[in-house]
């Protein structure tokens, strides 16, 4: 099939789609807007962080245009350079990732990515080459069925045209959940936790992470990625908890 007529077809699919599965919103079933499985009233209604720390993507009270880094980030900085987040960890953020692990995933995974994709789009800087999943422990990933960071990064990969990676890096160690534990305790239970086991095709990589908390793990991956080669790191996340 030439590469017009497949293009075809394939829109064609597209709009088939939308016919029978008209975009819905996963919050509240409500029809939903610009082809995304959100309504409009939901979409205002989400915790978005209108301005993070440049760094670790923590909300900052507004300055005008700005990059700006938070308190924490000035005094240590991070082993990653820069992050973006959507959403304060709050109520309706936790609603989306908890569909995401357990009920509407493909719908609720498809949404997030396009909402990540924007927000990277509205930020202009140099895309990376490579985007990287936080890989999950194999018995965690065969007990649950799927990595929902993976699930995420594939839109954003297709919607940003940014090849994802789940071969390179693993977990190889299972940690304690790390709800519960202090930011020290957090670093000390991820420690030696991933290990690079492919050459990186990329010097400049996104992680791609759900929710974001102590940035303890996010920290590991990028400090892991860094004595690998990668120059340089960002976090792109769902959820920032303050
Ligand atoms: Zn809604
Ligand atoms: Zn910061």
């Amino acid at each position: 099939m030439n590469k017009d007529v497949s293009r075809l077809a394939s829109n064609m699919g597209k709009r088939l789609i939308e016919a029978v599965y008209p975009p819905r919103c996963v919050l509240c079933k409500r029809p939903g807007f610009k082809q995304m499985d959100i309504c409009t009233e939901c979409y205002r209604a989400m915790p978005w962080i209108h301005v993070g720390c440049s760094q670790c993507a923590i909300p900052l009270p507004t300055i005008d245009g700005h990059e700006v880094k938070c308190g924490n980030c000035l005094q240590k900085s991070p082993r990653f350079d820069r992050s973006l987040s959507l959403f304060e960890y709050d109520k309706g953020a936790m609603t989306l990732i908890q569909q995401l692990k357990f009920n509407d995933k493909l719908a609720c995974a498809r949404l997030l990515g396009n909402l990540l994709a924007d927000r990277v789009v509205q930020h202009p800087a140099d895309h990376p080459g490579l985007i990287l999943p936080v890989p999950l422990f194999n018995k965690r990933l065969r007990k649950r069925g799927f990595n929902q960071s993976v699930e995420i990064a594939r839109t954003v990969s297709k919607r940003l045209h940014i090849p994802m990676d789940i071969h390179s890096v693993v977990r190889v160690r299972n940690t304690r959940a790390q709800s519960g534990l202090d930011k020290k305790q957090r670093r000390r239970n991820i420690r030696g936790a991933f290990e690079v086991i492919k050459q990186l095709p990329a010097d400049h990589i996104a992680i791609i992470d759900d929710v974001v908390t102590t940035t303890s793990t996010s920290n590991e991956l990028a400090g892991l990625l860094k004595r690998n080669g990668v120059k340089r790191v960002e976090v792109w996340s769902i959820a920032r908890a303050v």
